[in-house]
């Protein structure tokens, strides 16, 4: 059985409010931090990782790489050296061993996998699971964090706290 830490919850309301939430987990997270980003086509997932990667300095425009699977960012001046953007989509049908993924593990990269489902095995024992839902009004979104996997690490209890002080 897997350690699931308890749920932070919150709602935005436009791109830009996923946006900025992802942003401001830029100064916190640490080197080699994954993120399983969760949700339907549409739901924010790359729209979240664009707002994170923004504020990390990426000044390339962030796009989801479907065809390619993953991207990599450097990160100038940051706590991890790239930060790897994977849409596992195509990976349905198989092929997750053609991600060199252990290297983006051993580097301390951060990573962010969206259909992670499709290299489950490939993933490292604890990250960031973040789920996107549909809300009532077209651009609201429901996002559900949880550490999986372990203790909560401090600095995301410390980030929890801080957003729902400003919700
Ligand atoms: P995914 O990667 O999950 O398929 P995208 O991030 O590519 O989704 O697309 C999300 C779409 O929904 C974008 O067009 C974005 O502008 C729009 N959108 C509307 N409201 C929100 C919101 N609250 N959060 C994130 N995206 C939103
Ligand atoms: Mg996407």
């Amino acid at each position: 059985h897997v350690k699931r830490s308890a749920v932070m919850r919150v709602e935005t309301h436009s791109a830009q409010d996923t946006q900025a939430l992802a942003a401001s987990l830029a100064p916190v997270l640490p080197a080699g931090t994954w993120i399983r980003l969760e949700g339907d086509l549409g739901a924010g997932k790359t729209t979240f990782t664009q707002g994170l990667g923004k504020a990390l300095g990426i000044a390339r425009a962030i796009k989801s790489p479907t065809y390619t699977i993953v991207k990599e960012y450097d990160l100038e001046g940051q706590a991890a050296p790239r930060l790897i953007h994977i849409d596992a989509y195509r990976l349905e049908e198989g092929g997750a061993d053609t991600v060199d993924l252990a290297s983006y593990r051993q580097q301390g990269d951060l990573v962010l996998v969206e259909w992670a489902q499709f290299i489950e095995t490939e993933l490292p024992t604890a990250y960031l699971d973040l789920a996107l839902s549909y809300g009532q009004e077209v651009d609201d979104r429901v996002l559900t964090i949880q550490w999986v996997g372990g203790q909560e690490p401090e600095w995301l209890s410390q980030w929890s706290k801080e957003v729902s002080d400003h919700a």
